[in-house]
């Protein structure tokens, strides 16, 4: 059953419910003071009975009395201590037959003559002789029946007509709620079909759970998109880099399988292009891995490290590896809850770059401010090109000039330092200007500090 069905049939049913409850509830509700409203008539009227019996001689006729006082629509009756008739006035016909049971103790019955309710009342009358007799006061209750049974028509009249508004709104709610539902199936199923990433419409002012369920499968489709292209442009960005060196590598066997054999320095060059492209390759393949494995949130072991200890741990192999001054500003121990060892990949990528791209020293700065702990690693180099600047943590970006010049980049450097500092929860900013130099600042927020200076 489609869940549209399935709404509407239980709202309609449920005021269904909901409705025979009341008009029920009102029906015997209504019978009730109907029958009371009787029962106090009918005793007031046996009471002024009881009084003018009580003021009857000899000579009066109880039977006039009885007439006098008799229901409209019933009859009055005395019987003797055995319960035989004495007397009886009647206003309905036939009556006489009925003879109601009363239990013992009780003063009034409801019983039933031809097919209407019928109500009698018994009080105990001295007679004119001194003995205790019964008087039965008796009444039709053809009015209340008729009462009822006309309240019973309208009310199942006021259901059925309730429940056409009833059906509408069911059917209009159903609705309401199934139609962004049944857009969602149908855009995922045309997404399926297409291999695209469909959205579905949403109204720009809604604030309901539709419109939000709507907004976050809009999300959800953007998202997955992005990613896709990304992926996407990895891939074919990945292929195109390592398609440069392969050609290289095979031009230069070429070489060396022509003429590599009979002269030395060829031999020497093609071996040598031949490392230095593999090498090249080997660093882009490793990079390209690092990244895949980030991608997979690979777990970050955050610990307690001492900054100034990290940084020249850093800075040692990198003073031993190049001929370069790598300097240290900034004194006293700050201990930040990190990883170090991501940390110090980090660093490392931004230092490797700081000396690929310059000749003089490189400095390293730690300083701390009211909200955070900074490293700065600075250069004199050749500067970033304004317009570069945005594109400088895409994966394969390089400068163009850098591109042309053979410092054996990957264009992954950044890219990699970036997912790094997005692990630790660092930010990293850069300033730069031509010909000047270069400072890359990782800056990790002051809840991840524990100690000061
Ligand atoms: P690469 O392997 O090419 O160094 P990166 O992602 O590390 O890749 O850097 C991307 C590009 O950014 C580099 O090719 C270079 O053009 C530029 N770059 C990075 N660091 C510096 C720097 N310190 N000074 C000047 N240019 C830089």
């Amino acid at each position: 059953m489609k869940l549209k069905t399935k709404i509407h049939l239980f709202s309609t049913l449920l005021m269904l419910v909901i409705l025979t409850l009341t008009n029920t509830g009102i029906y015997f509700v209504y019978g009730k003071l109907a029958y009371d409203t009787e029962y106090n008539q009918l005793k007031t009227q046996s009471q002024d009975l009881i009084a003018s019996l009580s003021q009857m001689t000899e000579k009066t006729n109880p039977a006039t009395v009885l007439h006098a006082y008799r229901p409209p629509n019933g009859a009055v009756r005395i019987l003797d201590p055995t319960g035989k008739l004495k007397v009886e006035s009647e206003s309905a016909e036939g009556i006489r037959s009925y003879h109601p049971e009363i239990k013992p103790g009780e003063r009034y019955s409801i019983g039933e003559f031809d097919n209407t309710p019928i109500l009698t009342m018994r009080e105990p009358v001295i007679w004119t002789d001194g003995k205790v007799v019964e008087l039965q006061t008796i009444q039709l209750l053809s009015d209340v029946k008729h009462n009822l049974s006309l309240l019973k028509l309208i009310l199942f009249g006021v259901t059925l007509i309730a429940m056409i508004p009833i059906t509408i709104s069911s059917v209009a709610l159903g609705r309401i709620v199934i139609q962004p539902i049944d857009n969602l199936i149908k855009t995922m199923s045309q997404s399926r079909q297409t291999g695209t990433y469909e959205k579905i419409e949403v109204p720009a002012e809604g604030k309901d759970e539709m419109a939000q369920m709507g907004h976050e499968f809009n999300d959800m489709m953007g998202q997955l998109e992005s990613n896709f292209k990304k992926q996407e442009q990895f891939v074919s960005n990945a292929s195109h880099e390592l398609k440069t060196p392969l050609t290289v590598i095979e031009s230069y066997a070429r070489l060396l399988s022509r003429r590599g054999f009979d002269d030395l320095s060829v031999a020497k060059e093609a071996v040598g292009a031949i490392l230095g492209e593999s090498i090249r390759m080997k660093d882009m393949i490793e990079q390209m891995l690092h990244l895949a494995r980030n991608q997979e949130h690979v777990a970050f072991k955050f610990e307690e490290t001492d900054i100034n200890s990290l940084v020249e741990k850093t800075l040692q192999p990198m003073r031993h590896a190049h001929a370069r001054d790598f300097i240290l500003e900034g004194n006293g121990s700050v201990v930040v809850v990190t990883d170090a060892e991501k940390l110090r990949q980090l660093l490392f990528i931004l230092l490797d770059n700081a000396r690929k791209y310059s000749e003089r020293e490189i400095k390293t700065t730690i300083s701390k401010n009211e909200t955070s702990i900074s490293i700065a690693v600075t250069d004199y180099g050749n500067g970033i090109p304004k317009e570069a600047l945005p594109h400088i943590f895409d994966r394969f970006y390089r400068v163009h000039e850098d591109r042309n010049r053979k410092t054996g980049g990957t264009g992954l450097g950044l890219a990699i330092a970036k997912e790094l500092a997005d692990g630790l929860g660092a930010e990293l900013n850069i300033e730069s200007s031509v010909g000047v130099g270069t400072t890359f600042r990782i800056i990790m927020p002051k809840k991840q500090i524990l100690t000061d200076f």
